[in-house]
């Protein structure tokens, strides 16, 4: 039985072969085996060449199919050479359910991963589900969730679905380290690996780690932008009702010291900037408020004051509290 030709036997070709290796291998296997290139041979002959044909056809429809192939390569390396024997009763069994769906090593635990790759403006979630030993769940954490950490970010809903789909994993990843150590089945199993796979590369020496870095720098500075943008428009509101309030009662409250030196007297008019005073005018000109008193107290202030200011140490008379009007 384990002398019997392989797929690989019949169409001639390694068991490394690639994909197009096996396709013109089966080309010419069909080539040379066609009845119009045996005229005149026997009708045994013709019988011997009909029986190859259809055993390269075989082996062609099992190797040139990923999936087939891997199954078949899986039955190949535990000894399970005669492909004759394929789909009868003495091929092992699948793995069950504490066993590695791809090494057949125990304890295998059910584990699912979320795999988010942003669109500019929709998002698709993979989410691959996997009964694996915590070697292969470890290699495909790692393969998943670098894969996540390159193509999630690249959307605003993605972003933000990312985030949740990396957090998912990295609580996965530690139900995968309180697994224990693989071992091998004790029975053969119909599995593509022999062995666990090998881990890879740390995420940390991987490119996503890294380009996930960059998302978070460049929506960093996106959102910081859009703070800057709401907190400036939020002055002016705020500047607005201060200017539509009734009383400014207290110390400075409604306006901040101005940079150079001003020299307040009752009578003149402010001009204003968001909360700060940027200069003395005429109330000809176009200004803010009209400047109706300059007290000791806020206390003092006429009774039309909407706005107060105590002038600092950098101004004509620190201490002084300048009142205004700003309906006029
Ligand atoms: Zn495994």
């Amino acid at each position: 039985m384990a002398s019997a030709p392989t797929f690989y036997d019949i169409l001639g070709v390694s068991r490394s072969a690639s994909t197009d290796e096996i396709k013109k291998a089966y080309r010419k296997l069909a080539f040379d085996l066609h009845p119009d290139r045996h005229v005149g041979a026997s009708a045994e002959e013709v019988e011997r060449l009909t029986v190859r044909m259809s055993e390269a056809s075989e082996a062609y429809e099992v190797l040139s199919d990923q999936s087939l192939r891997a199954e078949y390569d899986a039955r190949l390396r535990l000894g399970f050479s005669d492909h004759q024997s394929a789909g009868t009763s003495n091929l092992p069994r699948q793995p069950g359910p504490g066993e590695c769906m791809f090494c057949g090593h125990g304890p295998a635990t059910l584990i699912e991963l979320h795999q988010g790759i942003g669109l500019i403006i929709t998002r698709r979630k993979g989410v691959v589900r996997i009964n694996a030993c915590k070697g292969c769940a470890k290699a495909m954490f790692r393969q998943v969730q670098n894969d996540t950490l390159i193509k999630g970010w690249w959307g605003i809903i993605a972003f933000f679905a990312n985030i949740g789909y990396v957090l998912h994993n990295l609580g996965t990843l530690s139900t995968i380290s309180s697994m224990a150590e693989p071992r091998p089945p004790s029975e053969p199993l119909l599995v593509p690996l022999a062995h666990p796979m090998p881990p890879g590369r740390p995420l940390l020496r991987r490119a996503g780690v890294w380009i996930s870095v960059i998302a978070f720098v460049i929506a960093g500075a996106i959102i910081a932008g859009h703070n800057a943008n709401s907190s400036n428009s939020a002055a002016s509101s705020s500047s607005a009702s201060t200017a539509s309030g009734t009383s400014g009662s207290s110390g400075s409250s409604g306006a901040s010291g101005a940079t150079t030196q001003l020299s307040f007297t009752t009578g003149s008019c402010i001009t204003a900037s968001g909360n700060s005073i940027t200069g003395v005018t005429g109330c000809d000109n176009s200004h803010y408020a009209k400047i109706v008193g300059v007290t000791g107290t806020s206390g003092q202030c006429p009774a039309s004051t909407t706005n107060t200011y105590t002038e600092q140490s950098g101004d004509a008379n620190p201490g002084k509290v300048v009142c205004f009007d700003n309906t006029q």
